[in-house]
């Protein structure tokens, strides 16, 4: 007899302010490169990406990047429909882009909550951490905080340059969005 065989697709955000590492991001971790050339995303664009999560189960990823709307603060509902979960991003090197961190959760609770009823998973990611590590980053405990206050379900230190975490965090949230499901 054949093993029961799961499968889960899940359309996942990305969000935050423009030039956080979104892009570089959805790029690292799907097709595992990076490019410091800087341009900015164009149009609705997603790509997929499929995790083996164990022998019966397969998830795929459905990464929706921001098309250059992200200089406006928020999305529409019709862009956050039927997602599963998100991440937002911020860069450790830009205290603003952090501040802007609770608008862009208040932004997508409000259009966005689960058929259950209960808001979607989101994983806070402090992106460029191969950058240095100033401001709130030495402070691990005020992170958690933060995110226990605010709803996140948990929180990395990411950089799409170096390949930091990515895999982690993205592992974290699709562990909650099954969990919730
Ligand atoms: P987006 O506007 O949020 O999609 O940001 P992009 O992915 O386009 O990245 C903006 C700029 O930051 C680009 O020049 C990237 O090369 C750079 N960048 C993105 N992620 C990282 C990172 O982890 N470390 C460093 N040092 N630069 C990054
Ligand atoms: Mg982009």
């Amino acid at each position: 007899m054949q093993a029961p065989h799961k499968e889960h697709l899940y359309k996942l955000l990305v969000i935050g302010d423009l030039g956080v590492g979104k892009t570089s991001i959805i790029k690292r971790y799907v097709h595992q490169n990076f490019s410091s050339h800087y341009r900015a995303t164009i149009g609705v664009d997603f790509a997929l990406k499929v995790l083996h999560w164990d022998p019966e189960t397969v998830v795929r990823l459905q990464l929706w990047d921001i098309a250059g709307q992200e200089r406006f603060g928020n999305m529409t509902r019709v862009y956050y429909r039927e997602a599963m979960g998100a991440f937002i991003v911020f860069d450790v090197t830009r205290p603003a882009t952090f501040e802007a961190v609770t608008k862009w959760k208040n932004d997508l609770d409000s259009k966005l909550t689960l058929p259950n009823g209960k808001p979607v998973s989101v994983v806070l990611l402090a992106n460029k951490c191969d950058q240095g590590k100033d401001m709130l980053m030495n402070n691990g405990l005020k992170m958690d905080q933060f995110c226990k206050e605010h709803g996140f379900v948990g929180w990395f230190e990411t950089s799409a340059k170096e390949n930091i975490n990515i895999d982690e965090a993205s592992r974290c949230l699709v562990k909650h969005i099954l969990a919730n499901e």
